[in-house]
């Protein structure tokens, strides 16, 4: 039988060392105590949706990991910096040559922390950025950056109230606007190393970019009734080293509604209550059919069961200063107004 000093001693993955360093002032307030707050953004809606331990593990207890990173992560933030960087630059005028040259450079300060594996690493990065460059082209001949308070409508971030306790936070990569139409689409640039010859079934009902979508009535400056979810993807293929330097790029483009709209707010009200009901049990389900989730085994998995190390962690006040704020039960009337008009 496994003891406790053993967990802590010995498979931790530095949660022994951490449980020494826990040690919370008279000031602090605790995760759970009158004052804190739960910050929720995409991928941690994500996690509570798959697995409450893992939630709770993550954002309401003391986690002495640093935080869940993996070179798909970097790399895929770094290539999606420096493409956005590339579309501003060549919306302001610049060459071809000067946008990718520091798009680049762009890539370069955003591939951080600098972690590579055999299919993830830098000079890939750089070997796809420049691959995408007719496809980049191509998107300028067919869209507009956006404009929003005299800047383009780039990486713009907002936070929505749900109550008391928890928000929900969004980062934005573009808003464009369709040459040939005029209609407007939120835009999320995205790698995967996925071999699918159609990613729509990935994409279409993806609810990230449909709920960023709330700022877009305050850029646009009228109430829009209809948009677009749009996906910039560079296709990794990970089969063979000829095929890793011969990345796909694909947009891929949805129709969305207000009603649409409307079906995430209510989708995120209904997790975060069913999570406030757990909350006010004190039982967190274990999900095992996240356990190993694309061959990477949870974090948790050797420490899941015993809740005896369980401590809640200490709050740290989100000091961002977010471009736009919303408060879910203003949207939900407003929204509910304008699907009955
Ligand atoms: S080990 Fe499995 S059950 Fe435990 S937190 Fe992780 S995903 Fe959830």
């Amino acid at each position: 039988m496994i003891s406790l000093d053993s967990i802590l001693n010995t498979d931790m993955g530095g949660v022994a060392a951490a449980q020494s360093t826990y040690n919370p002032g008279p000031d602090d307030i605790l995760m759970g105590q009158p004052g804190s707050r739960v910050r929720l953004s995409s991928s941690t809606l994500s996690l509570l949706q798959g697995c409450e331990r893992k939630f709770q593990k993550t954002k309401l207890l003391h986690n002495p990991r640093v935080r869940d990173e993996s070179p798909a992560m970097s790399f895929g933030k770094a290539y999606g910096a420096a493409s956005q960087f590339y579309m501003i630059l060549r919306t302001e005028g610049h060459s071809v040559q000067e946008s990718i040259d520091s798009a680049i450079w762009e890539l370069f300060k955003n591939y951080a922390p600098l972690l590579e594996d055999d299919r993830r690493f830098l000079e890939r990065g750089i070997y796809t950025l420049e691959r995408s460059i007719p496809f980049h082209e191509a998107r300028l001949m067919e869209w507009e950056i956006a404009s929003f308070n005299g800047k383009y409508a780039s990486e713009l971030s907002f936070k929505l109230e749900i109550d008391e306790t928890y928000y929900f936070v969004g980062y934005l990569d573009l808003v464009l606007k369709n040459r040939k139409s005029g209609r407007y689409a939120v835009t999320d640039n995205k790698t995967t190393s996925l071999t699918l010859p159609d990613l729509s079934p990935v994409y279409k009902f993806s609810d990230q970019v449909l709920g960023y979508s709330i700022i877009l009535d305050a850029i646009v400056g009228e109430q829009l009734g209809e948009f677009d979810t749009n996906y910039w993807v560079a296709q990794l293929s990970s089969r063979g080293i000829a095929a890793m330097y011969e990345p796909k790029f694909e947009q891929y483009t949805f129709p969305k509604t207000l009603k649409d709209r409307f079906e995430w707010f209510l989708k995120l009200y209904l997790d975060v209550e069913r999570f406030k009901v757990l909350q006010g049990l004190d039982i967190y389900p274990k999900r095992g059919s996240n356990c190993n989730s694309f061959n990477r085994i949870c974090p948790f998995f050797n420490e899941c069961q015993f809740t005896e190390l369980d401590k809640p962690a200490i709050y740290v006040p989100d000091e961002t200063e977010y471009d736009f704020t919303y408060n879910l039960k203003d949207l939900f009337e407003d929204h509910q107004r304008r699907i009955a008009a």
